[in-house]
């Protein structure tokens, strides 16, 4: 057990500081007043650190800690904190260990018995969670989904069983392969992608996974989350796609053509032969 009080204890500590995903008036009182105080800022990027320090008017030491350095940095932070500097880590934007380095700094400090104190601030999918208009009651959050279709695939298949709202983070030269990724396994779903959040063209488009499948790709750039309806008690009395294809499949090996076996099904299993039509089609 490792039981610590942030703020009643003599032990160094290593703040965690949130940045801005886009509005620079997200930066809190307290952020600003973390970032005057310590000695030594650890960040992502430090050319990102740099800019938006010198925007708040701050000068530090910045260190660099990425992704690819974070276990030999960590050892000079927690050098450092013993020495009894202050030291504040930043990703580039957003809360650091969401989707962006931070974690194995956080780790390793706690093996140095040194205290983490989180400072509260801008994170894109909570933004875009409470705002969707889904539950927000319970919900998971996946980041990122592979870049491989087939991996990426079988990441949501994972995942299709999962009630609790699903909040998945994506890069706009990726958003029509991930869509179509996530409407082919997740079957239309509502949905609302939120875009550029915090930001003058900030959008929130909300409908469900087979709408969005018809977004205009050049309306989709910037910075995006998506967040899915969960699997519903209505969602899971759906048969599985692949289940819907053998039915038909089966009607024809007994016979009947392709647009009769279609109407057979649709009427067997309730759902609107249009989208038996697309989903046999798309297999
Ligand atoms: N650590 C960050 C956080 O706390 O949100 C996330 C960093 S991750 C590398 C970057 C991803 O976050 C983007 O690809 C996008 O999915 C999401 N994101 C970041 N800023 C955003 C914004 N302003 N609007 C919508 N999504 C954003």
């Amino acid at each position: 057990m490792n039981r610590n009080s942030s703020f009643k204890s003599n032990k160094p500590i290593l703040y965690l500081i949130p940045t801005p995903i886009g509005n620079l008036e997200d930066v809190s009182t307290r952020t600003l007043n973390v970032l005057k105080e310590v000695d030594y800022v650890f960040a992502e990027d430090t050319r990102v650190a740099g800019k938006l320090l010198n925007l708040l008017g701050i000068k530090k030491h910045i260190v660099s800690c990425h992704e690819h350095n974070e276990k030999i940095a960590s050892k000079e932070a927690i050098k450092l904190l013993k020495e009894g500097y202050k030291v504040a880590y930043m990703s580039d934007a957003g809360m650091p260990c969401i989707s962006d380095p931070g974690s194995i700094l956080v780790k390793d400090c706690l093996l140095s018995d040194i205290n983490i104190s989180s400072i509260s601030g801008p994170n894109a999918a909570l933004n875009a969670l409470i705002a969707s208009g889904l539950d927000t009651e319970h919900f998971y959050f996946h980041g990122f989904l592979d870049a491989k279709e087939s991996v990426r695939k079988e990441e949501l298949r994972n995942l299709y069983k999962r009630k609790e709202t699903l909040i998945f983070y994506e890069a706009p030269h990726r958003i029509d392969k991930t869509l179509k990724s996530l409407f082919d396994i997740l079957g239309s779903r509502r949905a609302c992608i939120a875009r550029e959040l915090t930001k003058i063209h900030e959008e929130y488009i909300r409908g469900n996974l087979e709408e969005f499948l018809s977004l205009d790709k050049e309306s989709l750039k910037g910075e995006m989350v998506i967040v899915v309806e969960g699997n519903s008690e209505e969602i899971s009395k759906m048969p599985e796609e692949k289940d819907i294809v053998n039915l038909i499949r089966n009607f024809e090996n007994m016979g009947m053509s392709t647009k009769d076996a279609i109407k057979k099904a649709s009427e067997l299993l309730n759902l609107p032969k249009n989208k038996i039509y697309s989903l046999y089609h798309r297999n």
